[in-house]
């Protein structure tokens, strides 16, 4: 019995891993669910999975939450500090890191601390800090599982081959709602049509970084990290129909594809019962129903944000970290209609240019350049 605390329970990645972890009760536990502000819900899910510990990050919300649960014995707490210390609590072995953006660097930097195995769909984490999050890990035999149904399809590839050499991976992009649209059309996009995703249903920030390519960006950075790759390993590509999920090249020129269906849930309960293939029923691939399988260039003159995202790999320092931070402000602005859709990417552009360069940050330059990060993007968007 696996016990699993899932931080971030009412999210997208949240609810699907919980649909997961429905379907096996016998090899999973739930004992901790956190959430920011969705009471409801959070509630809802610790009445049906009775865990030890449930945090809410909104303070306002904890009365609510504590009244519910008053005929349980479910411990309850609230804040973002609380979140932070519930990942160093003992009654868990597993954190699934489903916050979404910065905030879910620190509870689960707490986690890695304390030696727990990460399932990892926040790759903000790997983004903000990859190197310092990986020797963290390294030094707390605290093993790092990919959620990311991209690098869980590289993880899956290269299992079992650990003598040999990887010369490449092949990271597929769907190239989201807008693929093949040029300035003129994406000046005009509104957050509505945005959020309307062609193969996957997720939260509303990455379906925005999948709109603009960002979170094509924000996965090579994850991959280089993760597989500790050099930035000319990693290649894009866009596939349309999401079926191969990425690919992995080896030394003598084979090429190794992980494919199915685009579901969620087949990457988070891979990582949940690692190294075990468990069964489920989930919908089948049928290769006669998916007519074709195609492969294009990413336009990066267009959809900037994977250009910006390279550079920002390829000079480090904390250069992804400015990436990151003015990209979650800007995609913000955007969901409340305060900037447009190609105004985000000049808002990172500009915060790489502007924000100060550090090549050897340590944890608190990468706290200080994303708040500077933030405030510089907050103040182009007149926030
Ligand atoms: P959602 O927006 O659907 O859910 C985010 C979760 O984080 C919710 O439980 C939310 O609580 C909580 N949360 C939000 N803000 C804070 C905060 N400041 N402090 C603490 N908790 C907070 O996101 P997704 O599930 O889509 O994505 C989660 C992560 O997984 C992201 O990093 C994303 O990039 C990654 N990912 C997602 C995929 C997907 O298919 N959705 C695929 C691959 C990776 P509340 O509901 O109360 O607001």
């Amino acid at each position: 019995m696996k016990r699993i605390a899932l931080f971030g329970s009412t999210g997208s990645i949240g609810t699907q891993a919980l649909e997961v972890v429905r379907t096996h009760p016998d090899l999973f536990s739930v004992e901790i669910l956190t959430a920011q502000s969705n009471a409801d819900l959070l509630i809802a899910q610790a009445l049906e999975f009775d865990p030890n510990v449930v945090v809410i990050g909104d303070e306002t919300r904890y009365a609510e939450v504590k009244a519910a649960l008053s005929s349980t014995n479910v411990k309850v707490f609230a804040g973002e500090a609380a979140i932070e210390e519930a990942a160093a609590m003992d009654c868990y072995d597993m954190m699934l890191a489903a916050i979404v953006g910065f905030a879910g660097l620190r509870p689960t930097l707490k986690a890695i601390e304390n030696g727990k195995t990460i399932a990892l769909a926040n790759k903000e984490t790997l983004v903000i800090a990859g190197e310092i999050v990986v020797k963290k890990s390294l030094e707390n035999k605290a093993a790092i599982l990919p959620v990311d149904s991209e690098h869980s399809a590289i993880f899956q590839c290269v299992v079992g081959e650990s003598r040999n050499k990887v010369t490449r991976i092949i990271l597929t992009a769907s190239g989201g709602p807008f693929r093949g649209k040029k300035p003129n059309f994406l000046v005009n996009v509104k957050r509505d049509h945005a959020l309307q995703h062609p193969n996957w249903n997720m939260g509303a920030k990455i379906t925005i970084d999948s709109a603009t390519l960002m979170n094509k960006g924000l996965e090579m950075i994850e991959a280089k990290w993760l597989f500790n790759l050099r930035s000319d390993q990693i290649e894009v590509i866009v596939h349309p129909q999401s079926i191969i999920h990425s690919m992995v090249e080896f030394e003598d020129g084979s090429i190794k594809a992980q494919m199915g269906l685009p579901d969620m849930r087949l990457p988070i309960q891979y990582a949940l019962a690692y190294p075990q293939r468990i069964g489920n029923a989930f919908p089948r691939t049928d290769f006669r129903k998916i007519e074709k399988l195609e492969f294009e260039e990413p336009d990066t003159r267009t959809f900037r944000n994977l250009y910006l995202a390279r550079e920002a790999m390829e000079k480090g320092g904390n250069l992804p970290c400015i990436l990151n931070a003015a990209n979650e402000i800007a995609v913000w602005a955007f969901l409340k209609n305060r900037i447009g859709f190609l105004d985000m990417m000049a808002v990172v552009e500009k915060a790489l240019e502007q924000v100060k360069f550090i090549e050897h940050p340590t944890l608190d330059d990468y706290f200080e350049s994303d708040a500077e990060a933030r405030d510089f993007a907050a103040s182009l968007i007149k926030l």
